[in-house]
């Protein structure tokens, strides 16, 4: 069986470059996301799911009309791999600028480590299992970044859409929430998934149960996403979450 038989992503295809919001495009599969945006008619890519994710993004583009040549920027919301698969392919392929917070950097670069220990303590769990058995089968571990571009709290990023930069410390050191601000649109990374990877379960926003750098200090961080009013919400990992970030807070601190 070749790489391109293999089952890659789970999304039917009809659904993988469906629109959530506005110019704004959900990629990846139903546990692992990252997005495209729109901008002048140039693409912001946010995250970069896992490895074999640039075939998604390939045919992506071509779908929605695009190149490489039109990624103005690949913007990190963490240095987690499941959210850097294919930034080393599109770094040395199309010379795409990285961004990533400066306190996530050494993770990209390969010299930093996740926290492991909800993974191995959860091993026996089939929804963990699955989990597992989908990053294996999407390109295992990504290449670490020979160098990346970073930005520190409350950096205006130069890309041709405003895209606020939120500090939401917890999750990672270095983990941001990415706000554009012309459509109302939160890409929370980590700081908040709308599904339990652990046990599987969809229960709207919530904190990761996994991977977790400090939990209690990701509970703090959402002080600093309760003022953002109506968004759509769009994790790292789960379904779009529709509504005002106050309730999507209340949520995550109810669980
Ligand atoms: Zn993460």
């Amino acid at each position: 069986m070749t790489s391109r038989d293999a089952p890659t992503y789970e999304r039917q295809e009809k659904e993988a470059d469906s629109d959530v919001a506005p110019g704004v495009y959900r990629f990846g599969t139903n546990r692992v996301n990252w997005y495209v945006v729109e901008a002048e008619g140039e693409l912001i890519v946010i995250d970069a799911g896992l490895p074999n994710h640039w075939e998604q993004l390939l045919d992506g583009l071509d779908g929605l009309g695009y190149s490489l040549e039109n990624i103005a920027a690949l913007v990190l919301t963490h240095g987690h791999g499941d959210h850097i698969g294919f930034a080393n392919q599109l770094q040395q392929t199309a010379n795409v600028p990285v961004l990533v917070h400066t306190a996530d950097v050494a993770l990209v670069e390969g010299d930093g480590e996740e926290n492991m220990i909800e993974l191995v303590r959860n091993l026996w769990r089939p929804a963990v299992i699955r989990l597992l058995i989908e990053f294996s089968r999407s390109g295992g571990t990504p290449s670490p970044l020979p160098s990346v571009g970073s930005f520190g709290t409350g950096t205006d990023l130069e890309l041709p859409v405003e895209l606020q930069v939120i500090h939401v410390p917890g999750h990672s050191t270095g983990s941001c929430a990415l706000y554009l601000p012309d459509r109302n649109v939160l890409f929370c990374g980590d700081a908040l998934a709308t599904v339990d990877l652990k046990t599987g379960t969809t229960r709207g926003p919530q904190i990761m149960s996994m991977f977790n750098n400090n939990t209690e200090q990701a509970f703090e961080s959402l002080d600093q996403l309760e003022s953002l009013g109506e968004v759509t919400l769009l994790p790292g990992h789960g379904e779009p979450w529709r509504g005002e970030m106050e309730e999507a807070i209340h949520r995550a601190r109810s669980k």
